[in-house]
């Protein structure tokens, strides 16, 4: 009778181990999953100084104005999770971007399904960059995008060629690796024996390094002038990268016929902002409020 007893309880296990294997279709939880990053953005500031949370929270929701509105919070490591309600709320800031909190630059990303938004790499952002002495004839798309592949990595370009004052520009829309130098120029070759330089400026640049060209720190805080203690160190970089903004972001018609007398444009208010030519010398992110510098105003070495 034992032995059936046993026989019995072996059955039983083996039943139970096999429910145990039967599959159970678990279902909405991907739905779930989905929703919770599909109007998803991860960000960060990109500085080593403390961010005031609260008034970071309250100026961007301010600029954004979402109709649906926006959750903000904080994760790990000074990540921020922005989590919108309308996906036309989430296209307009990613169409504006870059975003800047006290002009520190903020790297979004836009979350995906299966990504971690605590480890997300965060090194990159899109900038609108202008393409300044390209001759007329050498804005074809093509080199456009090896301009935009040279910058960064190519996105978009605009196709009209934006006229100011006298000079002629194009724009390209590129992002960025913040852990590189900003770039500042490049030599184009013109047919067989000649080449210029078309020289880079960057729509609302904001704070970056003067000695090693990298977003994120001031002078005072660079690894490269810590490296090299007392020795003489050459900025490298300066003021003429920032683009000048557009006054009421609008493109100037090229039909529109300007004055060619350029020094008219020296001091001027622009946005709000006051452009004053600088003469030249060394400067620093200091006083950059005070070192806004237009194309027309580009200092020479
Ligand atoms: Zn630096």
């Amino acid at each position: 009778m034992a032995n059936i007893d046993l026989v019995d309880t072996n059955l039983a296990n083996l039943n139970i181990i096999d429910e145990e294997e039967d599959l159970l279709l678990v279902l909405g939880e991907d739905t779930a999953v989905e929703q919770l990053y599909k109007l998803c953005l991860v960000g960060r500031v990109l500085t080593d100084s403390i961010v005031n949370f609260p008034a970071l929270k309250n100026t961007l929701a301010d600029l954004w104005h979402p109709l649906r509105g926006v959750t903000i919070t904080e994760i790990e490591d000074k990540r921020i999770l922005f989590k919108f309600y309308s996906e036309i709320d989430l296209n307009l800031v990613l169409h504006g971007l870059p975003w800047f909190f006290n002009r520190h630059l903020i790297i979004f990303h836009k979350l995906v399904e299966g990504e971690d938004p605590n480890s997300v790499p965060l090194w990159h952002t899109v900038f609108w960059v202008q393409v300044h002495n390209l001759p007329i004839g050498y804005t074809l798309k093509e080199t456009t995008r090896q301009i935009g592949d040279f910058v960064g990595k190519f996105e978009e370009y605009d196709s009209s060629l934006v006229t100011r004052g006298v000079s002629k520009f194009m724009r390209v829309r590129v992002i960025i690796n913040v852990r590189l130098p900003l770039k500042r120029k490049k030599r184009i070759g013109i047919g067989q024996n000649r080449f210029i330089y078309v020289l880079f400026q960057y729509e609302r640049l904001s704070f970056f390094c003067f000695i090693c060209g990298r977003l994120g720190h001031g002078e005072n805080y660079c690894e490269v002038k810590l490296r090299m203690g007392n020795q003489h160190i050459e900025f490298g970089w300066d003021l003429t990268l920032r683009a000048t903004p557009r006054r009421g972001g609008q493109v100037v018609s090229k039909w529109i016929r300007e004055e060619s007398n350029t020094d008219k444009w020296q001091d001027m208010e622009i946005d709000g902002e006051r452009s004053v030519r600088k003469a030249g010398g060394e400067a620093t992110n200091n006083n950059e409020e005070k070192e806004e510098v237009g194309p027309w105003g580009r200092s020479t070495r």
